[in-house]
């Protein structure tokens, strides 16, 4: 059957001499694989419209018991340029698509995900310098939304609430104090300041537009990367598989 809906584009490549396959991240259907035919034949104006981070309206052939579908036609709703203008954007626009790509089966639709990515490549279009604080948000709401959110007010060893520094315990996959991480020292765990802790709350609860005033120093960001990272690594495994983190890993380590 035809059907339309709201995409994303994660990812395409050539296939065979004139056709394109794309990943799409769809707001009714979930993660797709579209191909578009004879697309790369000179002059087709569809060949521009079919790029990553482009969110489109997409009419395709839609058919439940196909790996690919064929796309008819892709409307442009917003092509986020500015994103593609610096390079740490473009890494961390294609890093939001990788983790889309591979976290999700095809055909598992998730709209508060959708909305939430789509939000997130808005916004990296609009501030380049902001774009550490926009993927950590990112980072927290995908967890959360998957069914995975970290403890983060007291030590998951011994219950006692938070006043001082944690351990983010590598072993328990959770943050525990620092009398319990005596006992179960493990040469992964690292430490998350008290002060940076307090921020997870307003990441929790800040709406994402407003997420540009929540005040984030350098190391905070730093120490919520590493924390989300490794908890999310452990209980999504597809995370392990998404190489451009390691590149992102180091913007937020070199000022
Ligand atoms: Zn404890």
């Amino acid at each position: 059957m035809i059907v339309s809906t709201e995409g994303i584009i994660l990812k395409i490549f050539p296939y065979s001499n004139t056709s394109i396959i794309c990943n799409v991240f769809t707001k009714e259907y979930g993660k797709l694989t579209l191909i578009s035919k004879g697309v790369r034949k000179a002059k087709n104006p569809q060949l521009s419209i079919l790029q990553p981070f482009h969110q489109l309206e997409l009419t395709f052939y839609y058919n439940k018991n196909r790996t690919m579908h064929i796309l008819k036609e892709a409307d442009i709703i917003n092509d986020y340029t500015h994103i593609r203008c610096n390079f740490s954007s473009i890494l961390f626009g294609t890093t939001i698509n990788n983790v889309i790509n591979k976290i999700f089966e095809e055909d598992f639709p998730n709209k508060i995900i959708f909305r939430l990515c789509k939000k997130s490549l808005k916004l990296l279009d609009s501030d380049i310098k902001k774009n550490k604080v926009i993927f950590l948000f990112f980072l927290y709401h995908l967890s959360k939304q998957l069914g995975f959110m970290p403890s983060y007010k007291s030590c998951n060893t011994c219950g006692k609430k938070f006043t001082n520094d944690v351990i983010f315990s590598s072993s328990a996959n959770s943050l525990i104090c620092e009398q319990c991480n005596l006992h179960s020292a493990n040469d992964l765990d690292f430490v998350i300041k008290f002060s940076t802790l307090s921020k997870i709350d307003l990441i929790n609860i800040t709406h994402i537009n407003k997420i540009f005033d929540i005040d984030l120093t350098y190391e905070n960001m730093s120490e919520l990367f590493n924390f989300f990272i490794a908890f999310m690594k452990s209980n999504i495994s597809p995370m392990q598989k998404v190489k451009s983190i390691s590149e992102i890993t180091k913007l937020y380590h070199n000022e």
